[in-house]
């Protein structure tokens, strides 16, 4: 018997254009689109465009090269929306604030409350 497909996430549906948001940055793996309630005065979701890995410690050990990437993807959304520097979260589970289990960061920037954190 075959498992009965997934329900994409709320952020593979954005990738896919189903339901709207603030595209800042894209490349063939990954997305960034501004977080729908910022928490700082750049606050910008980046993410894998499929949802395959629910958190962070999975996409470390399953695509490690795709992790790099969305770092990479978060530095320059850094360099395009604020003046390079940045704080990157991952929430990691319930307890920790995660909300959407399809790995994301948040790159927060401007100027940071001090101890402000996303989630
Ligand atoms: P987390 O709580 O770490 O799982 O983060 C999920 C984030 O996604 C939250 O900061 C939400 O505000 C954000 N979010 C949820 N839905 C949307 C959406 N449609 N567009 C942009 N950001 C969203």
């Amino acid at each position: 018997m075959t498992a009965p497909a997934a329900e994409p996430t709320i952020f593979e549906r954005i990738a896919a254009r189903e339901i709207p948001a603030q595209i800042v940055a894209e490349t063939d793996r990954v997305i960034a689109f501004h977080d729908i309630a910022p928490q700082a005065p750049v606050h910008v979701v980046v993410t894998p465009k499929q949802g395959a890995y629910r958190d962070v410690v999975e996409l470390a050990g399953g695509d490690p090269g795709l992790l790099a990437e969305l770092v990479d993807v978060a530095r320059g959304v850094a360099d395009e929306l604020a003046d390079g520097d940045f704080r990157l979260v991952f929430n990691t589970g319930a307890n920790a604030g995660q909300t959407v289990f399809h790995v994301h960061a948040h790159v927060l920037a401007g100027r940071l409350e001090e101890g402000s954190l996303a989630g």
